[in-house]
């Protein structure tokens, strides 16, 4: 019951590390407490996984320290992760905005995984419930399944998105165990919600998508924004609710190729309702409701030149307030997690507790959607797979 090193979590980071380390002979242990392996690889990328992003750079990543996962990130890039997708022959396209994803499905991933650590005799011990953790020489993991000892402990348990498939919050209890601190965690890449008084005005046009732009707290992303029947989701809602906060407004540019001004100066003298002028650029029924909610939907010759300043004012910058997110059981990751201060960036090890490694989403690292959180997840496992 001993082994060079101990994994706990067997997902992206943590099989990542575990193939690292065993192919440089190290005897490694993969400790994961659900039945089934790599649910939450399975479920990604609707079910095809946006494994890398080719751009991925320190700036698409949030942190206390945005400097932090530059090391790891450069050390295993988006090619090294192509080139083992290709040793497996999975075939794989770019959707957008350098998004890869697996043609087939993303049980191709977890196959490759389970194999690269089957090459690299890894040894499993699944499904076990760790009850605690020693440190003494060595670590003691105390299981269901027994006890083990190792020089190294790597915490890859992830964050608290989709408790329904095994997220758990264990990485941070044994952070605080270990007397390191944790970051505020919150739900991000999530769908916002609408207070009742809003939602009754938009809840009814639920599966719209309009091209915009979304910016909040210096943020800004271009998207297709989603009404859905408890707020706002699509790209650019998952993305600017990294950066969101109880409390603020996003704006929205309804209009981003557009003069709003423009458009509705030309229509002035026009008999036509707002709302049917709006919808040449807009979707319909999304400009007829929007009219509605913040002016009236009248002939667009009824308006003031000052009121059509104001609307094509508020086309591009729509001011709107969620109520909240839809939390972490729809939420794709966690945002904050192990003060990135307490590790080394070079190898993920904690400073103050020498054999203890913090990888992938556990980590205060939060990707934008688009492949990112998964690079990391691939970076940082190699990075501790060749220091444990
Ligand atoms: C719906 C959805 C879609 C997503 N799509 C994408 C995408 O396409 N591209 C992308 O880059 N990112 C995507 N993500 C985010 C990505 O899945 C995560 O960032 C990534 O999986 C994090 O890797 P990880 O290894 O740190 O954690 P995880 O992959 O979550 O793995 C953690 C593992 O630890 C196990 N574990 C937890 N607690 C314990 C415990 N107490 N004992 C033992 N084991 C434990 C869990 O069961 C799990 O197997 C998506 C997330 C969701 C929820």
């Amino acid at each position: 019951m001993s082994a060079d090193a101990v994994v706990i979590g067997a997902g992206a980071a943590g099989m990542m590390c575990a193939i690292e380390a065993g192919k440089r002979g190290r005897r490694v242990l993969l400790l994961e407490h659900a039945e089934k392996l790599g649910e939450k690889i399975r479920i990604s990328g609707g079910g095809r996984c946006n494994f890398t992003n080719v751009d991925a750079r320190s700036e698409n990543f949030l942190s206390a320290n945005p400097d932090f996962c530059r090391s790891a990130l450069a050390r295993y890039t988006p090619r090294d992760f192509i080139a083992l997708v290709e040793k497996h022959g999975i075939a794989w396209h770019e959707k957008k905005l350098g998004q890869l994803f697996c043609d087939g499905s993303a049980q191709q991933i977890i196959d490759m995984l389970r194999a690269e650590c089957d090459d690299a005799k890894v040894q499993w011990c699944m499904p076990a419930k760790v009850a605690t953790i020693e440190k003494r020489e060595r670590f003691a993991i105390a299981t269901d399944r027994g006890v083990f000892e190792s020089a190294s402990l790597v915490i890859a348990s992830g964050g608290l998105s989709i408790p329904q498939i095994g997220a758990s919050p264990f990485g941070y209890r044994i952070a605080e165990q270990f007397g390191l601190a944790v970051t505020e965690l919150r739900p991000a890449l999530v769908g916002l919600t609408f207070a009742p008084d809003t939602l009754a005005q938009f809840g009814d046009l639920s599966g719209i998508s309009v091209d915009a732009v979304v910016s909040c707290n210096g943020a800004s992303f271009r998207e297709n924004l989603l009404v859905t029947h408890r707020g706002l989701s699509g790209p650019a809602i998952l993305q600017i609710s990294s950066y969101w906060r109880p409390g603020l407004d996003l704006s929205v540019n309804l209009l981003p190729d557009r003069d709003a001004g423009e458009i509705l100066e030309s229509a002035q003298a026009s008999e036509k309702l707002l709302a049917n002028v709006l919808g040449e650029f807009l979707p319909q029924r999304f400009a007829q409701r929007w009219v509605e909610f913040n002016f009236e939907n009248q002939p667009v010759k009824r308006f003031g030149a000052t009121r059509l300043r104001e609307m094509a004012q508020r086309l591009h910058d729509w001011r709107i307030r969620p109520s909240g997110t839809a939390g972490y059981k729809k939420a794709e990751v966690t945002l904050g997690g192990v003060d990135t201060r307490e590790l080394s960036s070079k190898s993920l090890e904690a400073r103050k507790v020498p054999g203890l490694y913090f990888i992938g989403e556990v980590v205060d690292v939060t990707g934008h959607l688009g492949g990112y959180n998964f690079q990391w997840a691939w970076a940082s496992g190699y990075a501790a797979g060749q220091a444990v």
